[in-house]
């Protein structure tokens, strides 16, 4: 599905985190073993299909809860729209387990990510901040790209209310934070602040 899914995993505890695991579940499955980690969340930065489509087999394999906003809980259940839109077979849905807000803390051994909300490229987009012991990594799901930002086209989308995300809540975050985007190469908050042409009016 060409979305980057990231495992963040405790080195001490062994538990993990898996966001955005939208398909290839096998091979996320073998690299937590291979790092021997278990799986303690699954955490949904939206409900578009390249990024939740695999949530149900990777609950099933491992028995981790899935989190996601409440605001994309309908966009979730709408998975043979989505499916049939990019020409894919529907995946199986399964209930989310909890909701995600702002401002939630999601604790994992060391790993302390919070949730920002994030709304625009789907109404319950949320990014991820992380801190480790050298940068501040920033998981952005489809909200910020290197170079771009989220479609606002599809479902829910906005396009002044990702302006406004972006603007309120990534902007004043540091430059020198690592952005994983849900596509595409790393960058830095930093580099887009100068270089993004849809900050440049932010
Ligand atoms: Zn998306």
């Amino acid at each position: 599905m060409q979305c980057n899914c990231s495992i963040l995993g405790d080195e001490t505890t062994r538990e993990a985190i898996v966001v955005d695991p939208g398909d290839d579940i096998d091979e996320i499955l073998a690299i937590l073993a291979r790092h021997q980690l278990r799986l303690q969340y699954i955490v949904i930065t939206h409900a578009h299909i390249d990024h939740i489509g695999g949530a149900k087999k990777l609950k099933d394999a491992t028995g981790a809860p899935i989190y996601l906003n409440e605001r994309d809980i309908e966009l979730y259940q709408m998975m043979g729209e989505q499916a049939h839109f990019i020409g894919t077979p529907t995946p199986e849905v399964t209930n989310v387990d909890v909701l995600l807000r702002e401002g939630d803390e999601i604790r994992c051994g060391d790993i302390h990510a919070s949730v920002i909300e994030t709304p625009g490229h789907t109404p319950g987009s949320v990014c991820l901040l992380v801190p480790n012991s050298e940068r501040m990594t920033l998981i952005a799901g489809d909200t910020l790209f290197r170079d771009s930002i989220g479609r606002t086209d599809l479902w829910g989308g906005n396009y002044r209310q990702i302006l406004r995300s972006l603007k309120d809540k990534l902007l004043p975050l540091d430059d020198a934070v690592i952005v994983v985007p849900g596509h595409g190469p790393l960058t830095t908050v930093g580099r887009e602040r100068e270089h993004n042409p849809f900050l440049q009016a932010l």
